[in-house]
């Protein structure tokens, strides 16, 4: 296909990248080919560039809904630095800024377009794109459609009101939020009915997954850091007491962090919110209240404090890390006196609305106890399966088994018990009986009479309700899904009848020590640290200068595959990753210099990347310079760009396309590809009568093409010299 060629070459040339993630190739193939499009793939999957990169690819304009200034602001700002011309239209605006971004819609040539919902709906905004070409609709968040999402806008609804308005502009809507009704939501409210869906896998194999048993959680939390200097990083708490107290302690204990829940001032919020996206702080304490809105692609570290509700707050929190798709670490300090928090919580609710939470509470626990690889709990209840046994990048994988021992005793107390009192009674007041308590519900039953009545001394409470939740989790005991009573199910009453043990873990009641792991081995490159650093510090100060953050420079991979290879020329910069031809020109040359620098010093040589190798060696000499851009641009085109699509991208006016197109062709280069198209853009832009073609053609092939003043005089000065630019590539292309 020719678009997947095209669309593999505006990867690398704009944004820097050598290949697609799962599905976005798909996913834009689909899009160009104007049929509407839903992508559900998880934070961090890449589901911009799926707009970002056909909006280029179009000749209109592609317009993107999207729920949050912040959000916005972040892809319009990185755009900038690609050079692609992106342009925003939202509250946040000044009247004047507002009124210069809407000229410059209606002028054209604005290949993306941001809205808020509401700036969408209104009349004024409509009218502006029926005088322009649009091409795409697309809606990002596009959970905020659905009432059963965590973010429901109601404004969301209203948009599917409007694609009548674009016939001819195809629809995309983008999701993180996988649960099967959302999706229906999304797909009925925009009417697609023929929808091409694309759902990504959920696992997110970059995150090493880890809980910890909770004992001093502040001091658990400042030595997990202290061993992780410079890591940007994430720690959730509960409550907004819990982040104050926590932030406290972590800066007696001499670590930089800031605070963030919705109790702080909006004003502070937004500061404390920036030192962390500018790289100012390395660590924010916070609150769910912190995540959604924020793109940094580097949180290495997210450490959840507190235990969370349910799985898909978790999976979304720990979404937050490593979303530029290295390795990243997420902590999970858990404890039974959280659970207890939690079911506080829950006891708050209504009726139905408890039961339900004491189900995800249920599934969250069993993900934080069980012994197994945690990618299965966690993609299950996605409704994927992880195949494979161990997943590698999860504390249980990665260390020593379980020591197993016989708990059949144990357990045939607990079942003996749950009997006796008809299965009507929960763990806690099955436990409550084992451990002999005199408590009104025991003692009202008459359950201390019963023979296994303080039968249960020799454990805990906790190792009690562990060995509870091993058995659910082997069958033996079925948890209603209501009210929480234990019930035997028939494949314990076989399992006995037939006398097969029970095997368990026995958890250590108070341990010591955190259990010991093996070193995890994720697969960052071995990279040269302090090069790295020294590019961190270059980045962070180009990136103050410039007010941006510093990720809008280059990301953390960039600098981790400069420190890798160590390039030593622009060429071989070019072909580092997220080194595009707009980076290539307006940053990579500062870094260059500083890598250049670092290994004179070090007596450093370079380790040219594979498709550094691949490119020179496919090339007619292997010890070329660097390609001009006259060459890039032209090659551009021959792989099939249009003139003004080649001016978009490279971020320069179709004129200086033109000059260099012309320049490629004089250097003895020829066109490859099909010229009509071309042709019809050239008489477009030069706009003059057909004739007058005609006269000029005889002209430059009288008075030859390398200057244009005798072709003016030629044609009697009655065809002004930029329109003789444009006839002069008519002519090189058609009779040159
Ligand atoms: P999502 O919206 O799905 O959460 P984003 O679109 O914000 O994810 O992308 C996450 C990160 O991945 C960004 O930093 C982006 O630049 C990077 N990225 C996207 N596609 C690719 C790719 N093909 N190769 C390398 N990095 C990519
Ligand atoms: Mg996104």
């Amino acid at each position: 296909m020719t678009h997947t060629k095209n669309a593999t070459k505006i990867l690398k040339d704009v944004f820097g990248f050598d290949s697609f993630r799962p599905l976005q190739e798909e996913i834009i193939a689909n899009i160009l080919a104007k049929r509407d499009t839903l992508g559900i793939m998880p934070t961090g999957g890449g589901k911009s560039l799926c707009f970002q990169l056909p909006a280029l690819m179009f000749n209109g304009t592609t317009v993107v809904v999207s729920p949050l200034i912040s959000l916005m602001k972040d892809q319009i700002g990185q755009l900038k630095e690609l050079a692609v011309p992106a342009v925003v239209l939202n509250s946040s605006l000044s009247p004047e800024d507002y009124v210069r971004n809407m000229n410059r819609v209606h002028r054209g040539g604005v290949k993306l377009l941001y809205l808020a919902p509401e700036t969408l709906l209104k009349e004024r905004t409509l009218s502006l794109l029926a005088d322009i070409e649009v091409d795409n609709i697309t809606i990002d968040e596009a959970h905020c459609i659905s009432e059963w999402g965590h973010d429901f806008r109601p404004e969301y609804r209203q948009l599917a009101a409007l694609r009548s308005r674009f016939p001819r502009a195809v629809c995309s809507a983008f999701t993180a939020t996988a649960t099967p009704q959302v999706q229906k939501d999304i797909q009925r409210s925009l009417g697609f009915d023929d929808a091409h869906t694309f759902i990504g896998s959920f696992d997110r194999p970059n995150l090493y997954l880890e809980v910890e048993l909770k004992e001093d959680g502040g001091r658990q939390v400042a030595k997990y850091l202290r061993n992780r200097p410079n890591q940007p990083g994430i720690v959730y708490c509960a409550t907004r007491r819990g982040v104050d107290e926590l932030t406290e302690r972590l800066r007696s204990a001499g670590f930089d962090v800031l605070p963030y829940h919705a109790g702080l001032s909006e004003d502070e919020r937004k500061i404390n919110q920036e030192h962390f996206i500018n790289d100012n702080v390395q660590v924010m304490v916070a609150t769910v209240a912190f995540g959604m809105g924020i793109d940094k692609p580097n949180v290495r570290i997210v450490i959840h404090y507190d235990l969370p509700k349910n799985i898909e707050t978790y999976y979304q929190e720990i979404g937050r890390a490593g979303r530029d798709g290295l390795p990243s670490e997420c902590l999970l300090l858990f404890s039974y006196a959280d659970i207890q928090k939690v079911k506080y919580f829950i006891g708050q609710m209504d009726e139905t609305r408890q039961r339900i939470a004491n189900i995800h509470l249920s599934a969250m626990v069993a993900f934080a106890e069980t012994y197994g690889c945690r990618r299965k709990p966690l993609l299950h209840y996605f409704g994927e399966a992880f195949d494979g046994e161990n997943c590698g990048t999860c504390d249980n994988c990665l260390g020593e088994p379980p020591v197993t021992t016989n708990i059949t005793d144990d357990a045939h107390s607990l079942l003996k018990t749950i009997r006796r009192t008809n299965e009507i009674f929960g763990m806690h007041h099955i436990i409550d009986i084992l451990k002999g308590s005199k408590n009104k519900k025991v003692l009202a039953g008459d359950h201390d009479s019963l023979e296994t009545y303080g039968s249960g001394e020799h454990l805990s409470r906790n190792q009690w309700c562990h060995i509870c939740r091993q058995l659910i989790q082997q069958e033996l005991l079925l948890q209603d899904a209501e009210f929480g009573s234990l019930k035997i199910t028939d494949k314990a009453v076989a399992h006995f009848k037939r006398k097969l043990p029970v095997m368990g873990v026995i958890p250590e009641d108070r341990p010591k020590t955190v259990p010991k792991k093996k070193k995890k081995s994720l697969d960052t490159p071995d990279y040269n640290e302090e090069l790295f650093e020294i590019l961190r510090k270059k980045r962070k100060d180009m990136a103050d200068e410039a007010g941006v953050p510093p990720y809008f420079i280059f990301p953390d991979r960039t600098l981790i595959d400069m420190a890798v290879h160590y390039p030593q020329s622009l060429e071989s910069m070019r072909a580092i990753h997220g080194v595009g031809v707009s980076k290539l020109e307006n940053y990579a040359p500062a870094f260059l210099e500083t890598v250049v620098e670092f290994c004179g010093c070090h007596n450093i040589v370079e380790n040219p990347k594979e498709n550094i190798k691949k490119m020179s060696s496919s090339k007619e000499s292997s010890q070329e310079p660097p390609k001009k851009k006259y060459v890039i641009m032209g090659e551009a085109i021959n792989n099939g760009l249009s003139l003004e699509q080649t001016a978009s991208i490279f971020g320069v006016k179709i004129e200086t396309v033109m000059d260099n197109l012309y320049k490629y062709l004089s250097d003895h280069n020829t066109l490859t590809r099909d010229v009509r198209e071309l042709n019809e853009e050239l008489v477009r832009s030069a706009n003059v009568e057909l004739e007058d073609i005609t006269a000029a053609m005889m002209a430059f092939s009288e008075s030859g093409h390398t200057h244009l003043k005798p072709v003016f005089a030629a044609l009697e000065q009655k065809i002004a010299y930029d329109q003789l630019h444009c006839l002069r590539l008519y002519y090189m292309i058609n009779h040159g």
